[in-house]
């Protein structure tokens, strides 16, 4: 099947199954550096009988892992978050260099993602159940959480540390085994948590990886074995894992894309909400499921807010992520910067003002897949840049006269994971947080990211599924629930 990694080959990725590093037998992909558009390192297809074998791993590992003590499954995460800190600056490195991101964005993420790994080690007391005495006479009831079997985790490319951590370590801190399948543009991160949690003294099978696309995720979906599937990407793809997997009778929660709104009111104090639209819409190179893509703005305050957002623009520093002065960094890929381009082309089709042209950036011109910070102006609520989730640095500016009219133009969106509101007034803010339509509402705060804590709430075609990532809701996911009612006889 697989011969084991050498350090002769270390550009390609492993595998790792049973708790050993493997080369794969299968055809390799490229992975290219966004900065510089340099290739990087091989990534394997992994091979039908090599997922077999990793769900068979995690499927072997599953009964002895579930009986081990919880505090002993939390202490090996404890170690795990000692020993990611302590790889923070490796780390960071090395998502600026697989995804592009900014360092500070990179050291933002591995933050996040290290919060998860904390939530995941208060596992004893999510777990808890209840218990009523005399729910009959000399009989109790309780009830108690218990984990599922083999649980899948399929990850996108724009958090190539965050996202994987918002699965595996509340996963396994409730007993379960997990298949983790990464995004193939970003898969030397995982294979990093992966060796991690290994060294932190994971036992074997406990955390496979394996690599690919659709065939791999497809062969994980279908194998009986797997209990559960996570799953963050696009909406299609979402709709598609949700359906899939719900039909093989597999529980699922499945994030989709997203299209987000930030409502910008007259009495906003504009430098704060200009800088927090500027960093929600051009950070991370807008490759962001909580990004603000269309900006709101409401009567009066549109034309002094395009024109400090220009400003701002203007003043953006783009290039590689591992420079220091850097700001915003390339997007993912050749094929990204294409379709983001065509996305500014078809903007100008429909008719919107170019407030700012990305495209005429010098850096635009690089090897790497940079891209110069866009604004449209006047942009039509019903057109496709105000619609898409184009997943770049483009801002669509919608102009309305009512805050009614505002929450009408977010209600027609397909997307419902997040919307801010920016305001001086506590009537105003309420009224949005009451009827907007969307899961996570941001109050000021351009990027409403829930902490470790709360679930990740998206609706619509944001989201697939009953449970939500993170937080009760992702406890929930990883376990069953039993109830038991019982007599002792005198
Ligand atoms: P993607 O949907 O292309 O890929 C996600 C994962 O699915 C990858 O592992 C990929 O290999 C796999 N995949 C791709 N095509 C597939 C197919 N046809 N069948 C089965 N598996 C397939 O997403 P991406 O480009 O890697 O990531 C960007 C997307 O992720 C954006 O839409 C973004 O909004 C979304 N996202 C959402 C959230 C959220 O919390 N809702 C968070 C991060 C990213």
């Amino acid at each position: 099947m697989s011969i084991t990694a050498t350090s002769v080959e270390l550009k390609r990725c492993p595998l790792f199954i049973d708790g050993q590093p493997l080369l794969s037998g299968g055809p390799d992909d490229i992975q290219y550096n966004p900065a510089t558009g340099e290739p990087v390192a091989r990534i394997p297809r992994t091979t039908p009988e090599e997922i077999s074998a990793a769900v068979a791993a995690a499927q072997k590992a599953f009964p002895s892992w579930r009986k081990t003590p919880i505090i002993q499954r939390c202490k090996v995460l404890f170690k795990y978050r000692e020993l990611l800190q302590a790889s923070a600056a490796e780390l960071i490195a090395l998502i600026t260099e697989e995804n592009g991101k900014t360092r500070d964005e990179a050291r933002g993420s591995l933050e996040r993602g290290i919060e998860n790994v904390e939530f995941a080690c208060g596992a004893p007391t999510l777990m808890m159940g209840d218990t009523v005495d005399q729910v009959g006479s000399g009989v109790d009831g309780w009830s108690t959480r218990i984990p599922i079997g083999v649980c899948a985790g399929i990850t996108p490319f724009n958090f190539p540390l965050m996202v994987p951590l918002w699965m595996f370590p509340v996963a396994i801190a409730c007993g379960n085994t997990f298949v983790l399948k990464p995004s193939d543009k970003v898969a030397r991160t995982a294979v990093r948590l992966v060796e991690l949690a290994h060294a932190a003294g994971l036992p074997a099978g406990v955390l496979n990886l394996v690599h690919g696309a659709k065939s791999t995720v497809d062969a994980l979906l279908t194998d009986s074995r797997v209990k559960a599937v996570s799953f963050v990407g696009s909406s299609a793809v979402a709709r598609y894992i949700y359906q899939t997997a719900s039909n093989q009778g597999k529980r699922v929660q499945a994030l989709g894309g997203a299209k987000n709104h930030s409502v910008v009111l007259p009495d906003a104090e504009l430098k704060s909400a200009v800088a927090a639209v500027m960093g929600s819409s051009f950070g991370c190179a807008g490759e962001r499921c909580l990004a603000t893509s269309v900006v709101v703005a409401v009567g009066e305050a549109a034309d002094p807010l395009v024109k400090e957002l220009v400003r701002a623009a203007d003043k953006l520093s783009v290039g590689a992520g591992s420079e220091a002065k850097t700001q915003m960094g390339p997007v993912i890929s050749e094929e990204s910067k294409k379709r983001i381009l065509s996305y500014i082309e078809l903007g100008e089709k429909e008719g919107a003002t170019l407030a700012r042209d990305g495209r005429n950036d010098a850096i635009t011109r690089d090897q790497g897949y940079f891209l110069g910070p866009t604004i449209f102006d006047n942009v039509n609520p019903n057109s496709r840049i105000a619609k898409d989730e184009i997943f770049g640095p483009v801002l669509s500016v919608i102009r309305v006269k009512t805050l009614k009219e505002a929450l009408a133009v977010i209600d027609n969106s397909e997307y419902g994971n997040a919307a801010s509101i920016f305001t001086r007034s506590g009537h105003a803010a309420r009224e949005f947080t009451q009827s907007v339509g969307a899961g996570m509402v941001g109050i000021n705060v351009g990027v409403p990211a829930p902490v470790a804590f709360f679930s990740f709430t998206g609706w619509k075609n944001s989201f697939f599924g009953d449970l939500h990532a993170l937080g009760k809701d992702s406890v929930h996911f990883y376990t069953e629930q039993r109830v038991v009612t019982c007599r002792w006889p005198d």
